[in-house]
């Protein structure tokens, strides 16, 4: 089997099997080769990685994994790509697909089973409908990461990279940035996939912190404060918080609690800083 990853060898493949995109499942097929070789770059696969790939599609960027990685597990959706990966990566014998739902997957036993429960890396061009999901749950349920790298829109990788002031910083930024240190490592351009995307991609890297970079005793408040300061990004930090139905503090507490800290009664959500926010969650925590 020639090796994907060029537009010649993938629509090839393509009409042979008759395949239709289903633009429901977020089907766009990279076919640049200095893309593929820049993801696997920027994920550092080593011929010591277990990878996990979501949604692998006819098999391009698992092809460079496999050449890679000591092996890799692909997971996807679509069962009309099976037989089209049988073919494409019937030479690699340390490839394995799963056809399911990746929400559904139980990573964690996954890395367990062949990983031993070490670190695993996840690399994927992902389907852009469901990025959000796929990192949070790979960050909340405990998956054993080395690192996610995956294609997405650029606008989200601007998101998870961002700091406070900038127009980009939000609760996206906040909670990835609590469990991974974020790196931009390229921009796509809609031409490196068939069919094109409306929107630009940037691979981004999300390298898993051994211990979170801030302590917090209470996190699920922490995440929840974040939560209620950027769902009304135009009101104060302190009406944001009092007007939360996720939260039940007063407004007495919680504009003490902002005093505490050292900040403006008016300050608004988008200017604190990791640390800043589990310092609140503890200073609002401890007053209960
Ligand atoms: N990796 C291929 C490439 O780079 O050319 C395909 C990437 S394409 C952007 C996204 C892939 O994810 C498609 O093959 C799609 O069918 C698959 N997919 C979509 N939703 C999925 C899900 N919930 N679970 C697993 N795979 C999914």
């Amino acid at each position: 089997m020639a090796k994907l990853g060029n537009p010649q060898e993938t629509i090839a493949v393509l009409q042979k099997y008759g395949f239709h995109f289903q633009k429901k499942f977020g089907q766009n097929f990279l076919i640049d080769p200095r893309v593929l070789e820049k993801i696997i770059r920027a994920a550092g696969v080593t011929k010591e990685d277990f990878v996990l790939e979501i949604g692998p599609g006819i098999g391009t960027m698992t092809q460079y994994l496999a050449e890679a990685a000591r092996e890799v597990t692909a997971v996807e959706i679509d069962r009309n790509l099976i037989p089209i990966l049988e073919e494409t990566l019937g030479e690699y014998d340390n490839v394995n697909v799963i056809c399911d739902d990746i929400l559904k997957v139980d990573i964690a036993a996954l890395a367990r089973e062949k990983n031993g429960g070490k670190p695993i890396k996840v690399v994927a061009n992902l389907p852009y409908y469901i990025t959000t999901p796929i990192i949070m749950g790979l960050f909340e349920r405990q998956v054993p990461l080395d690192n996610i790298t995956v294609m997405v829109q650029k606008e989200v990788a601007d998101r998870m990279q961002a700091g406070p002031g900038s127009k980009d910083y939000g609760a996206l930024s906040l909670t990835v940035q609590y469990y991974a240190e974020a790196y931009i490592a390229a921009f796509v351009p809609p031409n490196c996939f068939i069919p094109r995307p409306g929107v630009g991609s940037a691979v981004i890297r999300l390298t898993r912190h051994k211990e979170p970079p801030v302590d917090c005793r209470d996190t699920a408040l922490l995440f929840r404060l974040i939560r209620a300061s950027f769902n009304q990004r135009r009101k104060t930090l302190v009406n944001s918080l009092h007007n939360s139905p996720e939260l039940s503090f007063s407004k007495e507490e919680i504009q003490g609690a902002v005093l505490a800290l050292g900040l403006s009664p008016s300050v608004r959500g988008e200017a604190l800083s990791l640390a800043q926010f589990a310092a609140l969650a503890d200073i609002l925590s401890a007053g209960r």
